[in-house]
């Protein structure tokens, strides 16, 4: 079942409103296993509403309609489904009662326009309202649907979930077609989206056409997510169909950029961390100075962070990082001074593990490195490790990449 949806309204088309009742109707149908394969804007003209239904029912399995189903004038929506069935408009009396019904609770006479509201294409079937006075409808047309929602968002979500969700998924029942559908994220710190789009290409393009599908979302500093959604016959199947294809795909990424998954689905950076550190019973203390305390920020983010991070030290100043972190002397924009950070965050706090940043935010360079330079020290008990990046971005993207990206060499460290 491939649906249309149709928003209705002069003020979208004039851009004086977003459209999210396209936007959220489109993740509902993805999230229902739906395919939703053209979206409409339409403006208050009855003939051209009449058109663009009809070019949507020549096209798709299914038309949600949304907007003009108000009392006033320019509501005209129920007019042009009528046409499009061609059949007449009849007033439904229960309707209109409960629309009566619903002013007087609030102390008002109803106005004689919204008698209007209870006009139904012959032969169509009513959506009672929860939220606000017009009712949806679902219009048959041949073997195709045409469903009405009202405008008003919150309307229409509950309207949509209540009755149009269910009807969907009964006539996809009824056509044979699984409807079952899951994804699953992977998410990654470290390749490029050209490089990851690269590696999976081959792949991507070998599902084509079959039950399983792959997509990248760049999220920022928060890296790439790679999608994979399944359709199947029931979960159990589903969720087989996706683990194998999970497997495949870490496979490719493990051959081409080593260990850039860090997390699935919700999981973040720091939660894949915390994990770790708790899983190896290790405890961790940080010393930031490029970053300002935002590793620490992110880190105590993660509830329990008690059982595992012990604390960090902000040392901006030089001379801070030699009298409270023993850093002897020389450049601070360095590898040795990243490390040494790290040994002294250890001590001072008292963990198996100390992780360091130093680096240059930008605008200015500092002791001639250029903005962007970040190095990353690690101390796992007497031994240790660093990581040299060059960031890019103005001064804020630098500390979040350096911050996450501090973070990836803890987590790699202990994979
Ligand atoms: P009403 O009974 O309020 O007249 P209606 O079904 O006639 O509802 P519209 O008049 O088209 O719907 O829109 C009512 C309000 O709902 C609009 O003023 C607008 O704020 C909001 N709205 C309408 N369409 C959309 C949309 N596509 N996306 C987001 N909001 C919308
Ligand atoms: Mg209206």
């Amino acid at each position: 079942v491939r649906v249309e949806i149709v928003a209705v309204g002069t003020e979208l088309l004039l851009g004086q409103i977003a459209d999210t009742n396209s936007q959220h109707l489109g993740q509902q149908l993805a999230g229902i296993g739906v395919s939703c394969t053209y979206h409409q804007h339409v403006g208050d003209n009855h003939d051209r509403i009449v058109l663009a239904l009809r070019t949507a029912l020549a096209r798709t399995d299914a038309v949600i309609v949304c907007g003009g189903l108000g009392p006033t004038q320019d509501d005209i929506t129920r007019e042009a489904i009528a046409e499009v069935m061609n059949v007449s408009l009849e007033r439904d009396g229960t309707i209109v009662a409960a629309i009566a019904a619903m002013f007087k609770s609030r102390g008002r006479d109803m106005p004689d326009n919204n008698a209007r509201q209870g006009d139904v294409p012959a032969g169509a079937t009513v959506i009672p309202q929860r939220r606000g006075t017009a009712p949806g409808l679902i219009c048959p047309v041949g073997n195709k649907v045409v469903y009405a929602l009202p405008g008003v968002p919150y309307e229409l979500t509950e309207m949509f979930a209540r009755a149009v969700a269910p009807d969907l998924l009964a006539r996809q029942r009824a056509a044979g077609e699984t409807a079952h559908i899951q994804s699953r994220v992977l998410r990654t710190w470290g390749a490029s989206e050209s490089g990851l789009a690269d590696a999976l290409g081959s792949r991507f393009n070998a599902l084509e056409g079959g039950t399983v599908t792959i997509a990248f979302l760049a999220s920022g500093i928060e890296g790439l997510k790679v999608r994979l959604t399944a359709r199947g016959d029931d979960a159990a199947a589903t969720a087989a169909t996706l683990d194998g294809e999970e497997a495949v795909v870490r496979a490719i990424l493990k051959d081409r950029f080593g260990d850039i998954v860090f997390g699935v689905d919700e999981q973040t950076m720091e939660t894949a961390v915390a994990a770790l550190l708790l899983a190896e019973s290790h405890t961790l203390g940080v010393a930031e100075s490029v970053t300002g305390g935002l590793i620490a920020s992110r880190l105590v983010s993660v509830p329990g962070a008690s059982a595992w991070f012990r604390g960090g030290v902000v040392s901006y100043a030089s001379d801070v990082k030699g009298s409270v972190l023993g850093v002897p002397d020389g450049p601070v924009v360095s590898a040795d001074a990243a490390i040494a950070m790290a040994h002294g965050a250890r001590r001072v706090l008292g963990s198996t593990i100390g992780l360091a940043v130093t680096g240059v935010a930008g605008p200015e360079p500092q002791e001639d490195q250029p903005p962007g330079t970040v190095f990353v020290g690690l101390a796992i008990g007497e031994a240790s490790q660093h990581a040299s990046l060059t960031l890019p971005g103005d001064r804020q993207r630098v500390r979040d990449y350096a911050t996450i990206s501090a973070l990836d060499v803890l987590r790699r460290a202990l994979s």
